[in-house]
């Protein structure tokens, strides 16, 4: 049998193999396509499946590791493993909600910027030089 695969509508029906590489014009929208064998057709779709699929696999692994790199960080880096002078490690949420949650309970509110508990960077360091100094001044 030969298939008739409308790319207008997305209608499909087998025909008569006579009609094989012949333009025809689609019974729902009328869109003109040609009409082909169905094995190459369906070798093609699966072919097409396959790829998508390994991709597909290939995208969850790599999900998956990321995920589970990121678990492994928060877990490794228990809060006494932390240069709270040097570290992002106070942006990821499981470390700042509790935080949010103290505030949140004693009734005040707070807006929060996870950007604003990243100490890395050389103006910590400078911070903490100036403070360890500070009866030079
Ligand atoms: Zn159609």
């Amino acid at each position: 049998m030969a298939i008739f695969l409308c790319k207008g509508c997305n209608h499909t029906q087998e025909v008569d193999n006579k009609h094989i590489n012949k333009k025809a014009k689609c019974p729902k929208c009328e869109y003109i396509v040609t009409v082909y064998d169905t094995v190459p057709v369906l070798k093609n779709i699966l072919k097409r499946y396959h790829e998508l699929n390994f991709k597909l696999k290939d995208t969850e692994n790599k999900l998956t590791k990321i995920e589970n790199l990121n678990n492994d960080i928060i877990k490794n880096n228990s809060i006494h493993d932390i240069d709270i002078h040097n570290t992002k490690s106070l942006m990821h949420k499981e470390r700042y909600l509790p935080i949010v949650k103290w505030f949140k309970d004693q009734n005040i509110k707070v807006k929060f910027t996870t950007e604003s508990i990243d100490t890395t960077g050389f103006f910590d360091e400078v911070a903490l030089l100036l403070g360890d100094n500070y009866s030079l001044f």
